[in-house]
């Protein structure tokens, strides 16, 4: 079973305009495609939850894994998964809607950010730094069939007969010449520290090296061996989506030792939790403060859903809460921060006062 296809997009040349625009931001397809196996995940789980889904639900994870010399980065889960048609649906019609909206808005967005959370370029963001993607997927679904998936940054797609013999999905990247930084240990755990390091589900992050086994090969060739090293970079429950009963100070005081490393203690701090005007957690921590450098070091995080969004929070937060550090999490953050949310937030700060 092979099928051929196109995409159904107006215009044909949109990924080189796609990653031009999106030069300077292109780390974060790492983040879209993880928080895609993450929502993954979460969604099976949600399904075993309401009784929809009776099979193992197993150690869900999502790992992040490179190999140098295939050039190939890859993202895989263990959550629902994707029949062809649903990849046909998602996929194609999905993502590549948001695409083709893209070129007609993209005009009055003011930074990728925007861009990517407003027109759903969530998996297209993997075309910012590859010349192919291939998706490998099997659904939850009884009886389903492992799908397979590529798309070399045309609109042209191949669907075939998947591989996968596990529910989940793996995305591989094909690392485009330009974006070879991204095939390196350091520049990867950098940016799954920044985005990843707080997510609902452990990352794991696998080195795929090749190292050198003993001997060559009948032709002379060295023989090489994959060796798998897995460290998982998050932490799944960070303190401010506990109880504030469950917590002591000390909680509060090495979680902000690990947000702030070189900082000194907190005066005091208040946890957050808000449901109206609308969703909020979050800890806010009131610094002792020496100098103004240390006002702009130590910047509020905004998160959503525990995916890091940005602590470029300058038009975002009210400035007289400029001087407090922490963390505000809100599933109402679109992955586009706006100035809408200042208007929100101001409600909460009635809230709290
Ligand atoms: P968004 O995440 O904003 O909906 P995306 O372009 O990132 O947009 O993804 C489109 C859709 O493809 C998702 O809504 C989801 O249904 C499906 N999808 C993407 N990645 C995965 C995955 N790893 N597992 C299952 N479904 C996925």
């Amino acid at each position: 079973m092979q099928e051929k296809g196109t995409i159904s997009i107006h215009t044909e040349n949109i990924f080189p305009i796609i990653k031009k625009f999106l030069y300077s931001d292109t780390e974060i397809f790492l983040r879209e495609l993880v928080s895609n196996a993450v929502d993954a995940t979460q969604k099976i789980k949600r399904l075993a939850a309401l009784g929809q889904y009776n099979g193992e639900l197993g150690d869900l994870r999502v790992e992040v894994a490179f190999d140098e010399k295939k050039k190939t980065i890859t993202i895989s889960d263990n959550g629902i998964g994707m029949t062809a048609d649903e990849i046909k649906k998602y996929i194609n019609q999905i993502a590549f809607s948001g695409a083709t909206e893209f070129m007609e808005k993209f005009k009055e967005a003011k930074d990728a950010n925007e861009i990517i959370g407003r027109f759903g370029l969530g998996f297209y963001s993997a075309f910012m730094v590859a010349d192919k993607v291939e998706i490998e997927s099997l659904s939850y679904q009884e009886g389903a069939e492992p799908a397979h998936w590529v798309c070399d940054g045309s609109t042209e797609f191949e669907i075939s007969e998947g591989s996968l013999a596990e529910r989940g999905t793996e995305i591989t990247l094909h690392i485009n010449a330009e974006s070879e930084e991204f095939l390196d240990k350091h520049r990867l755990q950098q940016i799954l520290d920044k985005y990843c390091k707080f997510l609902p589900v452990p990352i794991k992050f696998g080195t795929k090296t090749d190292s050198v086994e003993d001997g060559v090969d009948e032709e002379g060739k060295t023989k090489y061996k994959s060796v798998e090293v897995d460290n998982i970079i998050n932490d799944t429950n960070p303190i401010w989506t506990k109880a504030p009963s469950e917590l002591k100070d000390e909680d509060y005081l090495n979680f902000y030792k690990q947000l702030y490393p070189f900082s000194e203690d907190p005066l005091f701090w208040i946890h957050l939790n808000v449901d109206y005007p609308f969703n909020l957690t979050g800890v806010l921590y009131f610094p002792k403060l020496k100098n103004d450098f240390e006002v702009q070091k130590n910047k509020i995080k905004l998160f959503s859903r525990q995916v890091f969004i940005t602590d470029e929070v300058k038009d975002i937060v009210p400035e007289f809460l400029m001087l407090l550090h922490g963390v505000i999490d809100s599933p109402d953050i679109p992955l586009n921060v706006s100035r809408c949310f200042l208007l929100g937030f101001s409600n909460v700060k009635k809230i709290n006062s």
